[in-house]
């Protein structure tokens, strides 16, 4: 088939799962298996989307404030640069302001505040930091400017970290002596029990990760109803794969089946993909790692093995940073826990705008607090309150 063929046939795909009519037809579903649920537990049922991406996608389609009535929608930890701690974006600006210095980062974290400003104020101060699209841009950067020494702020789950052992890979290979990894990556089933352990999070049924879910798998995520008894489903990003997953996750909960299903089959296998496994395995190691609002984790991270550890950030340029100044009233660490909605913050579209935000939910293009800025506005606190009756 020839590629024209092929992208024809992806769009005819692509908008079959995004058919409104045939959402329309699912959402009754999805209302039904809620009110089914609803009777099991006698109280309408929680979910808790815990990837960034679906948290975006459901506040842009409104189906948090469309089924309001009838699910309570929770946003969860699934934005990298929202649940990156603190201490850590000090280190990284730290970095930055060191001479010979260049931070390579994705876009998304240059307005991230910290204690004393952000990557973008630190540029407008004459530091050295460039915004990259992927991680091998940032090695070719490294390949064409040998006067610098480049450290790439390695920040995401699963998904991104076999793109970054790619780039160790053409590093190597080129034999650079001045490319360098700050691995602030983060592992989501870890935080998934931590959640689950937390008696604070009353969440009845977890959607799970689309994308992270192709690296690892579903199966990755089966202790979720083994260990804990919880219902989970894994769920694409379109109208129709969302819904769909829906439905399939009240149906558990009205039935009383802690499973957990694979809803985006069609991308998703059982054991994920073993070459992007072999490459995170290949270059990295899980270890402890730090969490806004959820804190330390053990085996949450992921840091560069022995044999790597010369590309280490944090073990070539060792920086003691101050305790962080943790801006006073914003609530992202309650946010990325499901306890609190973005406009329960006192801050929320007074002190922290998009446009002069003071948390990085508010920043990040993945951040619930800016979706539902952008998208909802108002509303979704009166849900929460509803729920707390
Ligand atoms: Fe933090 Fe702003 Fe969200 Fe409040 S509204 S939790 S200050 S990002």
């Amino acid at each position: 088939m020839s590629s024209g063929n092929n992208s024809l046939l992806m769009t005819k795909v692509l908008a079959s799962y995004r058919d409104p009519e045939l959402g329309k037809k699912i959402l009754a579903q999805v209302e039904q298996w809620a009110d089914r649920a609803c009777h099991r537990l006698g109280r309408w049922p929680v979910i808790m989307e815990v990837c960034g991406t679906h948290t975006v996608t459901i506040s842009r389609l409104g189906l948090r404030s469309l089924l309001r009535e009838k699910v309570i929608l929770k946003s969860g930890p699934g934005c990298p640069v929202c649940v990156t701690d603190y201490g850590d974006i000090d280190r990284a600006i730290a970095l930055a302001r060191l001479p010979g210095v260049t931070i390579a980062t994705f876009g998304d974290m240059m307005r991230v505040p910290g204690s004393h400003g952000s990557l973008e104020e630190v540029r407008g101060w004459g530091g050295r930091v460039e915004v990259f699209y992927s991680p091998e841009s940032a090695v070719d950067f490294a390949h064409c400017h040998p006067e610098t020494q480049v450290v790439f702020l390695a920040v995401g789950f699963e998904t991104t970290v076999p793109a970054i052992g790619l780039a160790i890979e053409k590093a190597q290979a080129l034999q650079l002596g001045n490319f360098y990894i700050f691995s602030l990556h983060k592992l989501v089933p870890p935080v998934m029990r931590a959640l689950l352990t937390d008696k604070e999070v009353m969440v009845d049924g977890y959607l799970l990760p689309g994308h992270v879910s192709t690296v690892i798998g579903s199966n990755a995520f089966r202790f979720i109803g083994t260990e804990f008894g919880v219902p989970a489903v894994v769920a694409g990003f379109e109208l129709v794969d969302i819904l769909l997953s829906l439905a399939k996750l009240l149906r558990l909960i009205a039935e009383g089946r802690p499973q957990v299903l694979n809803g985006y089959s069609r991308l998703v296998r059982e054991q994920g993909n073993p070459r992007a496994q072999a490459l995170i395995e290949r270059y990295f190691e899980p270890s402890l790692a730090s969490w806004r609002g959820l804190g330390n984790i053990e085996a949450s991270g992921l840091k560069l093995r022995l044999a790597y550890r010369e590309l280490d950030a944090g073990l070539h340029f060792p920086l003691e940073v101050p305790t962080p100044r943790i801006p006073a009233g914003c609530a992202c660490g309650e946010v990325l826990k499901g306890k609190v909605f973005p406009q329960q913050c006192q801050l929320f579209g007074r002190a922290c705008r998009p446009e002069r935000p003071v948390g990085p939910c508010m920043v990040s293009s993945e951040g619930a607090c800016a979706a539902y800025y952008q998208y909802e506005a108002q509303g979704a606190g009166d849900q929460w309150e509803g729920a707390d009756e």
